[in-house]
């Protein structure tokens, strides 16, 4: 047994501003940074990685999770192996906060990994030959843009369009037109009215939609579970579910959920949440927010779990601060290093 008692676990945490691409718009908002918090985890001279992406409509910002950082005392703990306790006592710190809660839980994941020289998809003992391929998400815009970006997109199977505009049949009729790949709906809670959204939802399945996401707002579950019963595509959870709490909630109401690190607090909820899903008979989506491979590699471990993933985040920004799991042919391809598998570039 090492020598643990005299180590001490170290956590920094700073800013960083997410620099996107391409202007970026779903149903209810429009932007070109997103913010983040990068956090790093030090023991015995080994540092894991760990990132909480705060998009601004969640209610997390920068100071949120600063504050909530500088409140985490890890001096109490000697051994970092104790998951189970430190992520309790980090969980039980606060109410919300949950993509502050991800950093840590990430970072802690990656500095394990190190520490036994392994990837977390090796220690889970899922295959990491068995991923999915990524869907690779389209924001709102006019067709000439929407008709570029598509074009763009070539290397990916799948694509996530983000509906709940006036603009939907518009932006739908231009991809379309220049693709026949299979397609995922995000309306983003967007449509308000159950007739209208089940008269959208068999449109979008005549013309190449598998499933959609999340069609109407979080809270209206019994109109919801109206869509459900009576649409011909399944229909998806992202905003109603956000924690492992929330799946018992929202049985019966939904075909499947779409997890993500930042609603979950990280990769120890989200796995339990997969599992819980599963087990519940729901079909299963691993997703993301605008995110570096930070947290994308993270998120990425868990793929082979998984039907359906959408963990684009990195590709669409320019100012990726790592390098980890990648996109290769549509492909996730989850490195084969220790922890997530991630490298910091600068
Ligand atoms: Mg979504």
């Amino acid at each position: 047994m090492a020598n643990i008692s005299s180590a001490k676990m170290i956590l920094r945490y700073y800013p960083y501003t997410i620099a996107l691409k391409h202007t970026f718009a779903i149903s209810n908002n429009v932007r070109t940074t997103n913010p983040a918090m990068l956090v790093e985890l030090e023991y015995e001279n080994i540092v894991g990685y760990g990132e909480a992406s705060m998009p601004p409509y969640l209610g997390e910002t920068q100071e949120t999770a600063a504050k909530f950082l500088s409140g985490i005392n890890l001096e109490q703990f000697k051994n970092p192996f104790e998951l189970e306790t430190i992520l309790s006592y980090v969980d039980a710190a606060a109410p919300g906060n949950q993509a502050a809660k991800a950093a840590i839980d990430i970072a802690f994941h990656d500095l394990i990994g190190k520490l036994l020289n392994k990837s977390w998809v090796d220690i889970w003992g899922y295959n990491r030959e068995n991923t999915p391929f990524t869907s690779f998400t389209i924001g709102i815009d006019t067709p000439e843009i929407v008709e570029a970006k598509v074009k763009e997109a070539a290397e990916y199977k799948i694509l996530k369009i983000k509906l709940g505009s006036e603009l939907d049949k518009e932006i739908v009729e231009t991809i379309i037109k220049v693709t026949d790949r299979p397609l995922i709906g995000d309306v983003n809670q967007g449509w308000n009215d159950k007739h209208y959204a089940i008269e959208m939802i068999e449109w979008c399945a005549e013309n190449g939609f598998k499933l959609i996401e999340q069609p109407m707002p979080k809270e209206q579950l019994d109109d919801i579970a109206w869509l459900t019963e009576r649409s011909s595509i399944p229909i998806f959870a992202d905003e109603s579910v956000q924690r492992l709490s929330d799946i018992v909630k929202i049985n019966g109401a939904f075909d499947g959920i779409n997890v993500k690190l930042m609603k979950s607090t990280g990769l120890r909820e989200a796995k339990k949440m997969l599992e819980l899903a599963k087990n519940l008979g729901l079909r299963l989506m691993l997703g993301c927010m605008t995110e570096t491979s930070c947290a994308i590699s993270a998120a990425s471990h868990l793929a082979p779990l998984v039907e359906w993933a959408d963990l684009d985040g990195a590709l669409l920004i320019e100012n990726d601060k790592f390098s980890g799991t990648t996109i290769q042919n549509g492909k996730i391809v989850i490195q084969d290093k220790p922890g997530i598998g991630v490298k910091k570039l600068f």
